[in-house]
């Protein structure tokens, strides 16, 4: 097993008997390992998340396999399926109830934009109530896809400066939706 690589150090100087690096890397790199993910799993694609969850696709290799059921425990919001306007309220409180810093994926088509569903009854998109950081394709995605999609998360994360939250831009965003 000497092969098993789990996290790569974060950039930085190396010496002898020394590594100095910045503390938005070192936190990012924390962050990124250990997403706590809400499942808002509405229909078929949710399947495909049970999927990723268990043993041949495993999510907990990315640090993701304690699911949080509460919005004040989990900072990735993975919506999956089809979202009717009635249930678009719901989904916003639960982001609204969530603690910076938040992230969210829409998987696959219904998430993304309404999917097959161009109805009087479905929302087209969850990014027309709450921002959406990662769209995953599919109908339904693979667990592949999935997985591909919270890398994609884990990049943004790694990246994301310790100031963004607090920028004129991000509340701008928020703003644009509404949430203060
Ligand atoms: S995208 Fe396809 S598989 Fe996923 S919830 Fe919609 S209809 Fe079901």
């Amino acid at each position: 097993m000497s092969d098993v690589k789990l996290v790569e150090a974060p950039e930085g100087i190396q010496g002898e008997g020394f590594f100095a690096t910045s503390l938005n890397k070192v936190i990012g790199m924390a962050r990124a390992n250990s997403m706590w993910p809400l499942p808002f799993a509405t229909s078929c694609c949710g399947i495909e998340f049970m999927a990723t969850m268990g043993s041949n696709y495993d999510l907990a290799r990315f640090g993701s396999e304690r699911m949080s059921f509460s919005p004040r425990q989990a900072d990735l919001l993975m919506v999956m399926g089809t979202i009717a306007k009635k249930m678009g309220p719901v989904l916003r409180q639960v982001y609204e109830q969530m603690a910076e810093p938040r992230w969210v994926i829409a998987v696959g088509a219904c998430a993304s934009s309404g999917g097959i569903f161009d109805t009087y009854s479905v929302l087209q998109g969850i990014d027309k109530i709450i921002p959406v950081d990662v769209y995953v394709p599919g109908c339904p995605p693979r667990p592949e896809q999935i997985i591909d999609g919270v890398m994609r998360i884990q990049d943004l994360v790694r990246d994301e400066s310790l100031r963004r939250r607090h920028s004129p831009e991000y509340k701008q965003l928020l703003a644009s939706y509404g949430i203060v």
